[in-house]
């Protein structure tokens, strides 16, 4: 039986490869961090991570997990419902909502999970979802876990987005879902008016603020804060799995009654295991450090403006971003992994994107700040993209 399938799975994997869509996964034998060492030996500044706030790596997020691995134990073995909540489990998710300003929340294994479990168990048949084209596939995925009616919009399109809630009008309830920041381009939906038109058309708002944060907003409570939203927004969905500390762990936070309703309903949740004792004792400690200071946000906050106009400077085309997500644009696949490859020569890591994971002739390498990036790291890879830059000839006069 398995020869036929094997060779069959052999094709699907030359096919990959050759249409260059082959992932291949480079090894780190260092914790994250600004700088990394790769297993060939080879030492390079990471601008590729999740890691915008430096926390992978936070000294007090290990003691924290050391001392809950003594207080607490290992595993829980269980899902919550059963033997698997435990104190800590509880107050993240009081910290979480303290931080959002939100009622309540739940805490999932991952993001993908939250965003898996949330649309299922709240509409029905009779009811419409209204999705960015953009937003994260793990939303995709959710919502084709749910009967409701779908409905889709261009990406932070406001008129095609009220094109769609007119017709959803036939349904009972509405939801419009949106990520706060779009991992490819960085930029920010625009909430305000996603907001207004949920008022005028009497749509519920959901939020995944995977990308914002911790990072989005004077004090990265995410877009809720950009926007001047805070506590109005139904739904909102995240992880601890980037600014967060990086570790694993998702949540959803938001109106007491949905996320009381998710306890009861919601898949991922009654049937996967709680997540570890020291994940929840050091998000706990990630969210006290919040509550205290505003350096981290700040950090990133300069490091990003500093690293965004100096690369404006040198004459890189870049998208406009409000996130940590710096997009420069090359629009030529090959280019994009020529320049990637010549970058990491110089020492620098970052990614090259291009179609199908964003549209074509839009290829680019994304470039992610993180306040654990020294001055002196930015203006490395400042001097690296400049000088392969000029070599490939993609600088604007
Ligand atoms: C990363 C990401 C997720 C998944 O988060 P995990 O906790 O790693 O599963 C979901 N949504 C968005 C927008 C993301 O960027």
């Amino acid at each position: 039986m398995y020869d036929n399938f094997q060779k069959f799975l052999s094709q699907e994997l030359d096919g990959i490869r050759e249409a260059g869509l082959y992932k291949n996964e480079r090894i780190i034998v260092t914790p994250q961090g600004a700088e990394i060492r790769v297993n060939s030996g080879k030492e390079v500044l990471n601008f590729c991570a999740n890691n915008y706030l430096g926390l992978s790596n936070n000294p007090k997020l290990i003691a924290a997990a050391k001392e809950a691995l003594d207080t607490h134990g290992y595993g829980l073995s269980s899902v919550r419902f059963i033997c698997g909540t435990q104190d800590l489990h509880k107050k993240l998710e009081a910290s979480i909502a303290e931080f959002f300003g939100t009622e309540d929340t739940i805490l999932y294994a991952a993001a993908f999970d939250a965003n898996g479990g949330v649309f299922e168990p709240l509409l029905g048949e009779e009811d419409a979802i209204i999705s960015d084209a953009l937003n994260h596939a793990s939303i995709i995925d959710g919502v084709r876990l749910s009967k409701a009616q779908r409905y889709r919009y261009a990406n932070a399109d406001m008129a095609d987005l009220e094109e769609q809630l007119k017709k959803a009008q036939a349904q009972r309830f509405r939801l419009i879902v949106t990520d706060g920041v779009f991992s490819m381009d960085g930029n920010v939906a625009p909430m305000d008016k996603i907001y207004e038109l949920a008022q005028k058309y009497d749509a519920m708002v959901m939020i995944d603020e995977c990308h914002s944060a911790g990072v989005v907003g004077e004090t990265g409570r995410g877009v809720t804060e950009l926007y001047n939203l805070r506590g109005k927004i139904e739904i909102i969905t995240g992880t601890l799995g980037k600014a967060f500390g990086g570790a694993i762990g998702g949540f959803t936070t938001g109106k007491k009654e949905i996320i009381e309703l998710l306890r009861q309903r919601s898949r991922p949740y009654l049937f996967s295991n709680s997540i570890p004792p020291v994940v929840a004792a050091a998000g706990i400690k990630m969210f006290d450090m919040m509550a205290e200071t505003n350096e981290l946000q700040d950090q990133l906050h300069e490091n990003t403006a500093y690293f965004v106009q100096k690369m404006l400077d040198a004459g890189f085309d870049i998208k406009p971003t409000r996130s940590a997500i710096c997009a420069v644009m090359l629009y030529d696949a090959k280019l994009s992994q020529e320049m990637a490859a010549k970058l990491l020569d110089e020492g620098i890591y970052v990614i090259g994107f291009y179609y199908p994971v964003v549209p074509k002739e839009q290829a680019r390498i994304r470039v992610q700040i993180s306040a654990a990036h020294k001055r002196e790291h930015l203006d490395k890879c400042i001097a690296a993209f400049t000088k392969v830059g000029k070599e490939l000839g993609v600088l604007k006069a």
